[in-house]
């Protein structure tokens, strides 16, 4: 777990750009943007993938999406639309293993996702 980029971030090891931070969830912006909002949405405790949730992490990952949905609303982009999107694993082009939400708003964005 130490070596774990988002861990860092939490435990203040490396900067994050922080937006929100909960007793349960952080969410900063992502280094590189791909969108004029770009937010992650990572749980404090450390979870790899998707495919390691279990039921206990339930409330978190809610807690995930309604400060999403904070975020989203804050930066106007409640109305117009927005997306979230959870990447698991190679195919998906996960890079950093601790499940972090991407929350993307701000221009059209196309689907399907390339
Ligand atoms: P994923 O490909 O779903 O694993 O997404 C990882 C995201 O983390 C990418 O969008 C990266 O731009 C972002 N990222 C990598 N390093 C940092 C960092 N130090 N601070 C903020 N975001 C980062
Ligand atoms: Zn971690």
């Amino acid at each position: 777990m130490s070596d774990c980029l988002f861990c860092k971030i939490r435990d203040g090891e490396i900067p994050g750009d922080l937006v929100y931070e909960g007793d349960s969830v952080l969410a900063f912006n992502d280094i590189n943007p791909q969108a004029p909002t770009h937010v992650l949405i990572i749980p404090r405790e450390h979870i790899a993938t998707l495919n390691d949730l279990e039921p206990k992490h339930s409330d978190v990952v809610g807690e995930m999406h309604l400060v999403a949905q904070q975020i989203a609303r804050e930066r106007d982009h409640a109305e117009d639309g927005y997306r979230t999107v959870f990447n698991c694993n190679a195919a998906a082009g996960q890079t950093v293993f601790h499940i972090h939400l991407h929350l993307l708003g701000g221009r059209n964005l196309g689907w399907p996702p390339g």
